[in-house]
């Protein structure tokens, strides 16, 4: 089985691609549209430089090629969902050439990746068609990938990872304003491959290309041949169906974009400010504190900013300390410190130095980290851990088991954990119980 993808991520420029109109705002449909993004006789497209500086920061995440100069192409094809009957591309020369992004060890080969404008949106009503064109023109960046993705599984792995890495380093909000497609093509060895369009979100991803294998498997088994074509995935149904004969490169007319003209891009390049991505940052942490990988990737997916978190308390304290107390008490009530952790990462050190000078052990050092982040005084939060310390040790010597079990694997303690929360009926932030129930099960 061999799978490719397509994806298109709408990119957080303030305006359009190529005109001034907001790309985002909530008027209704046709309420951000100007006469050069609905195509009118005699305007002309203005190049959204930020768009550009985006593509540059994706194509050097993605280890690709970024070439000198750049122009765009017009890719003519007649649908009511672009004014001007054409789509501005980049055809010859896209802002990222040949590149590897790494999922762990395995190699997935980047083709490239494009700039250009989304068409708008089309809605099939009762007696016609509606055209919203609020989304033409809006700025998006296709990545196609070479077809080395083996499994469904591994294709939503590689996107997951492959979009917290882009969100990150190009501030790509989550809020559901800008819209991430992938077009899926998915082959059984030696056979045609299908695509399957547009199909948004992780889980649809991977639904849509289980069922084109079972779908394709199935045919070949019987002694069908698999054609060439593009499906649509419907997400309730989660079944694909077939949309048409697959297009290729020679269906559309692809001109220059003259009025764009040609681009050197080469001091953008230069000058690009790149931010380390997630993925790097959790093999930089694992090398240079030598810390377990899972243990690395664990605190760059909770958040990036506990992974930088960590690093500056390892550097004020030792690197040990402080993955205790971050892996500890900073883990369990992140939620709580998150945004306020630029300003207590000071005096989180200080504890954390304490408690790497043995001034303090490690019960002392969770309480004080945790009346740091509640604001609960030091007295109260001691007396309540004293409590609950008994509750939860009573729960162990009642269910002795668990102790060799959780060194066989920590959801073992998910058993004193659940038992403890229930007892207690949220008397306790279960945050402390997960936490106090780790630390002691980590002393037994
Ligand atoms: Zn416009």
């Amino acid at each position: 089985m061999k799978i490719g993808l397509e994806i298109h991520i709408q990119l957080p420029t303030r305006t359009k691609m190529f005109c001034s109109c907001p790309s985002t705002g909530s008027g209704g449909p046709n309420s951000r549209i100007c006469p050069g993004c609905m195509g009118m006789p005699g305007t002309i497209p203005v190049l959204n430089k930020e768009a550009v500086l985006i593509g540059i920061k994706i194509a050097k995440l993605l280890n690709c090629t970024v070439p000198d100069i750049i122009w765009f192409n017009r890719k003519i094809y007649f649908y009511p969902d672009l004014c001007h009957h054409y789509q501005i591309t980049q055809y010859e020369t896209p802002i990222a050439g040949k590149g590897v992004y790494y999922l762990g060890k395995k190699p997935i080969r980047i083709t490239e990746a494009h700039l250009e404008e989304d068409p708008g949106i089309v809605t099939r009503s009762g007696d016609g068609s509606l055209t919203d064109y609020n989304r033409s023109g809006m700025p998006l960046i296709e990545i196609v990938t070479e077809p080395d993705i083996a499994t469904p599984a591994e294709a939503r792995e590689f996107l997951t990872a492959l979009l917290r890495d882009i969100r990150h380093v190009i501030d790509l909000p989550d809020d559901g304003e800008r819209t991430i497609r992938a077009d899926c093509n998915i082959s059984m060895t030696g056979s045609e491959r299908c695509e399957v369009k547009n199909v948004n979100g992780l889980k649809n991803v991977e639904a849509a290309l289980t069922f084109e294998a079972v779908r394709q498997t199935k045919v070949i088994k019987a002694g069908g041949k698999i054609s060439r074509e593009t499906r649509h995935f419907d997400a309730e149904r989660k079944v694909t169906t077939s949309a048409r004969k697959k297009e290729t490169v020679g269906d559309y007319a692809y001109v220059c974009e003259s009025n764009l003209g040609r681009i050197d891009v080469r001091k953008l390049t230069e000058g690009v400010v790149h931010k380390e991505s997630p993925k790097n940052m959790a093999a930089r942490l694992e090398k240079e504190y030598g810390i377990s990988g899972k243990v690395s990737e664990q605190m760059v997916n909770t958040s990036v900013k506990l992974a930088e978190l960590y690093e500056y308390l390892a550097k004020k304290a030792d690197a040990a300390s402080a993955l205790k107390c971050v892996t500890g008490p900073i883990s369990s009530y992140w939620k709580a410190l998150e945004s306020s952790a630029d300003e207590k990462k000071e005096p989180l050190a200080d504890i954390v130095v304490q408690f790497m000078n043995d001034r303090i052990n490690d019960v002392e050092c969770s309480i004080m980290i945790r009346s740091l982040i509640t604001g609960e005084n030091i007295e109260r939060t001691a007396a309540l851990s004293e409590d609950l310390d008994a509750l939860i040790k009573r729960a162990i010597a009642d269910n002795p088991s668990v102790v060799d079990d959780y060194k066989k694997s920590e959801k073992a303690a998910n058993r004193i954990i659940g038992f403890v929360m229930k007892e207690t009926a949220g008397a306790y932030p279960s945050a402390d119980i997960v936490e106090a129930t780790k630390r002691i099960l980590d002393r037994m």
